[in-house]
């Protein structure tokens, strides 16, 4: 047998293992961090180690590394594992393209092209409309801050900014656009944060007169970051109304939909992107509510030219074949591209757009299953809304931050804490599709009996402010 018959047969025992270990311990056994060289071999030397003792480090490693396809994981925007993603992405691995051109990814780029296509078309955006694969949600709102900065000031890609260029965002948004404006010469000083509702959205008029004062003080508005799922409460903002005022003042509007632009799948849900056609830009991630692997992040361009205006660059030592609608290097941040694009197709191909569908809205069902246990339960707090994938919670006066901490320093459950305002809560993320409603009561019960048999989380402790 060649080698790589070798590796891939190992590579099945070794997932066998980790599904088992999944099974049985869907928490893994925590590491201490100043004890992890000590427990687990991860030296690098000069000998090779290869055939039993490799399979065992190997084996070793996988069982200690948190698990994030359980039903215990609720810790972050992502979690559980749908099959076929999986399977299009280690076949991308095995293909190992890059999608920069047409000569190396050949059917690869058509793959990504569908993707773009036809989520350009349930979003309204029309023929001129085009889009990428850009690392992550971070980096498409990157490559959307600099289309919007570049479409107001086109010198500003060869002279450097000269002019107070000013950008929206709410105070409940990512932080990535704070890291973008610092990077794109724009300055973190020239963020103006919109203040948020009491539901987490951002207040369109206070948008208004802010760029009014800025424009009174010869700023130039230039960018607004619309949320659609702010990553503490899931919020959506008012696309629609938003949209008013970017078009009267000349503004980019760029939708970040890392976290629930999914919605775009459903029916049901869809309603909560109103507006969205209306965008200049709108990423989504799949990793996060459609459930594939790592990373597989979309952006959408109204108008395609921003893109090759922003991002192209000559270069005669790559683009020698095909021309422009195939060499998809010549929209991309980067040179050397990964291909996220397969894991998405094969997902999207096997389950068909109704299955995307299924996979959205059973979130929001389980998120309605949380959601009415608690508002039956007076021992709980309720801190989130309707619409939101994201339950926040606290329990009798349990600190959250002391609870989440000891949930998982104990492996009985992953799951984080957030704010918004005044207050601090557990954040409960149902965005596994793979999970059922008895998951979720399960997470209850394995919560309220930790609690239980912890008394010095009900003692002394105050709630967090
Ligand atoms: C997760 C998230 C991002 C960042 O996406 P990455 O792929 O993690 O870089 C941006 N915006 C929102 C609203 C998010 O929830």
């Amino acid at each position: 047998m060649s080698t790589l018959k070798n590796d891939l047969a190992l590579f099945n025992k070794l997932a066998e293992v980790l599904i088992n270990e999944e099974q049985q311990h869907p928490v893994a056994e925590r590491i201490e961090a100043n004890q992890l060289y000590d427990t687990l071999d991860l030296s690098l030397s000069n000998d090779a180690m290869i055939d039993d003792d490799f399979t065992s480090v190997l084996s070793d490693i996988l069982v200690a590394t948190p698990k994030t396809a359980t039903n215990l994981f609720f810790n972050q925007l992502f979690g559980g594992r749908q099959s076929k993603a999986v399977l299009g992405d280690l076949l991308a691995v095995l293909l190992n393209n890059s999608m920069y051109t047409y000569k190396v990814a050949g059917p690869q780029v058509g793959i990504e092209q569908e993707i773009i296509r036809k989520s350009c078309q349930l979003i309204g955006y029309g023929e001129k409309s085009n889009g990428t694969f850009p690392t992550g949600g971070s980096m498409s709102n990157y490559m959307a801050l600099i289309m919007g900065r570049d479409a107001k000031d086109p010198a500003c890609g060869v002279n450097g900014m000269r002019k107070p260029l000013i950008i929206y965002t709410s105070k409940e948004s990512h932080y990535s656009n704070a890291k973008n404006a610092s990077f794109a010469g724009i300055g973190r000083n020239n963020i103006r944060y919109i203040a948020a509702d009491a539901e987490g959205k951002m207040i369109p008029e206070k948008l208004e007169e802010q760029i009014k004062e800025d424009i009174k003080n010869g700023g130039i508005p230039t960018y607004v970051n619309a949320t659609a799922g702010t990553t503490v409460l899931g919020a959506f903002d008012p696309i629609d109304t938003i949209a008013d005022i970017t078009q009267k003042y000349n503004i980019w509007l760029h939708v970040d939909g890392a976290y629930c632009g999914s919605v775009l799948f459903s029916k049901k849900y869809k309603h909560l992107l109103n507006g969205i056609e209306r965008s200049d830009s709108f990423s989504y991630n799949a990793h996060k509510m459609l459930g594939t692997p790592l990373t597989c992040s979309i952006i959408l361009v109204n108008d395609k030219k921003h893109l090759h205006n922003s991002f192209s660059n000559d270069a005669s030592y790559l683009y020698q074949t095909d021309g422009d609608d195939f060499n998809l290097g010549k929209t991309s941040f980067q040179c050397g591209r990964r291909n996220d694009a397969l894991k998405f197709w094969t997902l999207w191909k096997s389950v068909g757009t109704k299955g995307l569908e299924q996979i959205v809205d059973q979130q929001f069902d389980l998120a309605n299953v949380a959601l009415a246990y608690i508002r039956s339960n007076p021992d709980y707090t309720l801190y989130s809304f309707d619409n939101s994938i994201g339950v926040c919670f606290n329990y009798k006066n349990v600190d959250p931050i002391a609870l989440c901490t000891a949930l998982y320093e104990h492996q009985e459950t992953v799951v984080g804490f957030g704010s918004f305002k005044e207050d601090t809560f557990v954040r409960f993320v149902t965005i596994n599709a793979n999970n059922e409603k008895e998951h979720i009561l399960n997470f209850f019960k394995i919560l309220e009996d930790f609690v239980a048999k912890t008394p010095a989380l009900t003692e002394a402790t105050v709630l967090h402010a």
